[in-house]
Formats: C-alpha cells, sequence, structure tokens
C-alpha cells in the first residue's frame, strides 16, 4: 500500500539505525525462548522515584490535564534556570521544555538550521545528532575524537573546517562516556566567541559523573556568551523518566521564541501530567539521584575490569554517562568479523549478548555497553563473553 506515493525528499539523507538489525535478531531470539543479556539499552533500569510518581497521580486527580503554555508551566521553567544559577542567571523565559531532549534538540535544530548549513559533531555521536541536522537539510561534519584521548572533543579541531553554523556536544557522551574537561569548555567558548558559531551542548547526563573533579557545564560560558550558546538536558536519564517525556533547552530568548513557535504547530507542550512531576522531580529531594550516580559508578568499575580481562577487548574507564565503549578490534579479529557490526552479532547469535556496534555512532571497531542493567546481569554477560573470547591471562 502506498507504493507509489513519492515520500519527501529530505528522508533520503536519513538512514534507518544500524542497530535495528541486532535489535530485530535479539526479538527473535527471545521469541524462540532464548534469554538474551541486553546491553543495549539507553535507558535507566530503576522506576521513577515514588515521591515524582506520587506528583504525577496527584496531578491528574487535581485535573491538571489541560493545556498549558506552549513552552511548558512557569513554574517548571523557573526550577529548571534555578538548577543552573551558579553558573548563569537564565530567566524563565529563556527556557522551554519539550517532549524529551530529543525533540527538543528537533525544535532547536529546525529553529536554526536552513538546507546548506554546516553543523560540527564528533564521533562517537549519539545517533540522532546527525539524523537531525540532516532532516532539516544541513549537513552534519563530522570530526573523529581520538582513542587515545579519551574521546575527548577538542575544540582545535574545529579550526580549518570551513563555516560552521554550529557544534553539538555532548558531555558526559553518549556512547563514550567521555566528559569535556573545564579548560576545554573554555576553549570551545572562545571558538563560538571568535567565529560567531553556536554552540549546542547535550549534557543530558549531567548527573552521571563520577569524577575526578566536578563537572563542567557549558552553563559556566553563559554570562559572557549569552548569545552564542543552547544547553539541552532530560529528566529521562537524571530521574529515570523517560517514559513520562520531559526534556528542555536554555538559551537566547530569539531562540527559544523560535522553538516555541515551531512547538505551537507541531506537540504543543509535553503532557501536562508529566510537566506536574518534573518539577517535583526537580525541586524534591535529590536522593535518588546520588543512590543511582553510586549504584551506576559500582557497575562501571566491575564492567570495566571485566571487559579488560577478556582476549581482544580494550577498555577505557570513563568518567560518565552509563556506558563504555570499549574497542574490539582484536576480538572482531579473532572472530574474523569483519566488521562490529558482524561482531555484534556474532555476540547475539552465539551467546545471547546484545550490544550496539559502533557503526550507528560513527565509530567502528568498538561496541556500545550499556550498564543499565543489574550487576548480576552484567557478570552473566560477561561470563558468557569469557566462554566465547577467553581470558588475556588464558
Ligand atoms: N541526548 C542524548 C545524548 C541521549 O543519549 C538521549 C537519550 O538517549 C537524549 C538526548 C534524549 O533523551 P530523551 O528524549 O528521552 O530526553
Amino acid at each position: 500500500m502506498g507504493a507509489d506515493v513519492k515520500l519527501a525528499k529530505r528522508l533520503e539523507a536519513v538512514s534507518v539505525s544500524p542497530t535495528l538489525a541486532v535489535m530485530m535478531e535479539a526479538k527473535a531470539l527471545r521469541e524462540r525462548g532464548v534469554d538474551v543479556i541486553d546491553f543495549g539499552p539507553g535507558e535507566p533500569d530503576f522506576n521513577s522515584p515514588d515521591n515524582v510518581k506520587r506528583a504525577g497521580v496527584a496531578a491528574i486527580e487535581a485535573n491538571l490535564t489541560h493545556y498549558t503554555d506552549t513552552a511548558g508551566i512557569v513554574e517548571l521553567r523557573r526550577a529548571i534556570a534555578a538548577r543552573y544559577r551558579d553558573g548563569a542567571d537564565w530567566s524563565a523565559d529563556e527556557v522551554i521544555t519539550g517532549v524529551g531532549g530529543k525533540n527538543v534538540l528537533f525544535l532547536l535544530s529546525m529553529a536554526l538550521l536552513d538546507p546548506g548549513d554546516r553543523v560540527a559533531l564528533y564521533a562517537p555521536y549519539w545517533v540522532s545528532f546527525p539524523e537531525q541536522v540532516r532532516l532539516c537539510g544541513a549537513e552534519p561534519v563530522v570530526i573523529p575524537a581520538r582513542e587515545e584521548d579519551g574521546f575527548v572533543p577538542r575544540a582545535g579541531a574545529l579550526d580549518g573546517l570551513g563555516p560552521l553554523k554550529a557544534v553539538i556536544l555532548n558531555s558526559p557522551c553518549n556512547p563514550s562516556g567521555a566528559v569535556i574537561p573545564a579548560d576545554e569548555v573554555a576553549r570551545f567558548g572562545a571558538w563560538a566567541e571568535r567565529t560567531g558559531g553556536m554552540l549546542i551542548s547535550d549534557e543530558t547526563y549531567d548527573s552521571f559523573h563520577y569524577g575526578p573533579g566536578a563537572f563542567t557545564s557549558f552553563a559556566t560560558l553563559a554570562g559572557r556568551l549569552r548569545d552564542r550558546l543552547v544547553l539541552v538536558n532530560s529528566l529521562s536519564k537524571t530521574y529515570a523518566m523517560t517514559g513520562w517525556r520531559v526534556g528542555y533547552a536554555l538559551g537566547p530568548k530569539r531562540i527559544i521564541d523560535a522553538m516555541k513557535k515551531i512547538q505551537s504547530h507541531d506537540a504543543t507542550h509535553t503532557a501536562a501530567v508529566s510537566q506536574a512531576a518534573a518539577l517535583e522531580a526537580l525541586k524534591g529531594p535529590q536522593e535518588s539521584v546520588a543512590a543511582m550516580r553510586a549504584e551506576y559508578r559500582r557497575r562501571r568499575d566491575a564492567i570495566v575490569a571485566a571487559l579488560n580481562g577478556l582476549r581482544g577487548i580494550r577498555c577505557q574507564t570513563p568518567p560518565g554517562s552509563f556506558y563504555v565503549f570499549p574497542n574490539v578490534t582484536g576480538a572482531m579479529q579473532a572472530l574474523k568479523a569483519p566488521t562490529s557490526v558482524e561482531f555484534g552479532r556474532r555476540l547475539m547469535s552465539e551467546i545471547g549478548v546484545a550490544t550496539v556496534p559502533g557503526e550507528a555512532f560513527g565509530t567502528p571497531g568498538h561496541v556500545r555497553i550499556s550498564y543499565a542493567l543489574s550487576l548480576e546481569r552484567i557478570r552473566a554477560g560477561m561470563e558468557r563473553m569469557r566462554t566465547l573470547l577467553g581470558s588475556k591471562d588464558a
């Protein structure tokens, strides 16, 4: 049906995620009764905190079920601005909330990018960055971040690339877990001042930074760079609220207004009930965040140690997010897998372990392994990998 209908040209440049094949295979295996250990998910295995759930229920009972402001209720926007008070002084009308961080990033691309505009991003990158840029007819300019440098994006790599409308940064990074240190944040600020390019900083994983030192938000540049910075974040990971769909952006009023204009013809706003829950998440007790951070850190240390014990795998200890992104080229050779997609398939079909191949993030030779699953499952998955790949000391 509809085979004769011509789809919009903008879709021609957009690819289906290479993760799909692995996901389909995992599904098929599960249906055949195989216990797949799934290191694929990009979402917390924790449930939303009780106070957040209660706030959602209370919002329904209080009939907070009507339309709200397009940008979201003002109390929520104020609470979001307050989160950054130490580094910036954004006001409520410089904040927009939307249907998750992904939606907010898309509104931002729609508001900023014309066909032909060039936008820099660093590989490994989160899968949706290049595709959203392409959907706007703009061109992603992909810069490889260096594995030897812990995959940290370096501002110096922007020199000589020609005119860039914007650079998209993601610290802590999905998938590498890399965190941009304070001096490099300052260098990106200097680049924006010098060239007039926009900085888009996706800080979705800012609560999951394990040190050493404190996390440096791009909000620290907001005083100097008011017109050149948009910060994007989400409640999805910080508060284990993926399904509630609340994300937000802070930035110059002119850009936020443009995003509102687009949202007013699209989703209108994120769900009123979700906004009430998000307000409680931000203003209520924060112990659950600290507890998740401590648990993720424990898992990270366990998974890095286990992976580094496997033949053909080299894994750094990333300072943030809940992913590791090991180099698997040695193991690929041992299994005669020419690509990391094929390597991922072999893990899936031979030992029932699901990972996401590096191709999805623009960095082949690696796989992304999420540690948003219990230590017990992590250990079981690592043991399966040991049976396939062997131990380094064996
Ligand atoms: N940004 C990054 C780097 C992510 O990894 C994700 C989710 O995986 C998002 C944004 C968007 O999350 P959400 O749309 O659930 O807020």
